[in-house]
């Protein structure tokens, strides 16, 4: 992937995209397909996190109890982890950023580079809804892809379909880990929304619904 190039007049294609929600809003999935269609990098920090998690090395030993536990990781961490995609100058960023202090960091670097963003996607849903859907998650150990066994099932029970990948529950969908992630996200991560609201950039839907439909309206909204 090729996350090097500067800002410059070829760059008006480019996309610049945030996608925020709840977690279980399906924000993951419909970063991941707007991605494809955008042939621009998909960059989830869960993901990135979960890889130094995986390896055990010093980000990872520092950053599970707080992700294990529903907490944030600090700031500074998951700049580090994603300052290359920013610099890119095209991304579809996916639970980042999660604090307005991140929200105003992002738009600093892209302010230094002359660039910024094209649009916040915000991905509504109530509480219940959540952490009812959340029970049932699973999610790909290879390739992350997401499932759910009452909305969403895998073809084959257990297996990914596009990677044939052991579907896993994350340590982090039990319910009373939900409840804390869902209390983290209404403290520090929704106050955000108005942060972008009052930059213009804000596009809101309701994540309920068909998938394809789902990403349809939003592209419709992008294109
Ligand atoms: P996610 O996969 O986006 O639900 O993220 C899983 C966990 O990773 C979160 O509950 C946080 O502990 C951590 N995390 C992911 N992104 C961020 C971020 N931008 N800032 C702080 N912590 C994060």
């Amino acid at each position: 992937m090729d996350i090097s190039g500067a800002a410059s007049s070829a760059d008006s294609h480019k996309k610049r995209i945030v996608v925020i929600g709840p977690p279980g809003a399906g924000k993951g999935t419909q970063a991941k397909l707007l991605a494809a269609r955008y042939s621009v990098p998909h960059v989830s920090t869960g993901d990135l996190l979960r890889e130094h998690v995986g390896t055990n090395d010093h980000i990872g030993r520092d950053v599970q109890f707080l992700m294990d536990s529903g907490n944030l990781v600090p700031d500074e961490i998951v700049v580090g982890l994603i300052k290359d995609y920013i610099e890119g100058g095209s991304f579809i960023f996916d639970g980042f950023p999660r604090t307005v202090k991140q929200a105003e960091t992002l738009d600093a670097i892209l302010g230094s580079l002359g660039m910024k963003l094209d649009k916040v996607v915000y991905v509504t849903i109530q509480d219940e809804i959540i952490v009812a859907r959340m029970s049932g998650r699973q999610t790909c150990a290879d390739c992350g892809a997401i499932y759910n066994r009452e909305h969403n099932p895998s073809l084959k029970e257990g297996l990914c379909n596009i990677c044939g990948g052991l579907l896993r529950v994350r340590d982090d969908d039990s319910a009373p880990v939900v409840k804390r992630r869902l209390n983290t996200y209404h403290a520090l991560t929704e106050p955000i929304i108005d942060y972008y609201r009052r930059k213009g950039l804000v596009y809101e839907i309701s994540g309920l619904g068909q998938i394809d439909e789902i990403t349809a309206r939003i592209a419709a909204e992008l294109d």
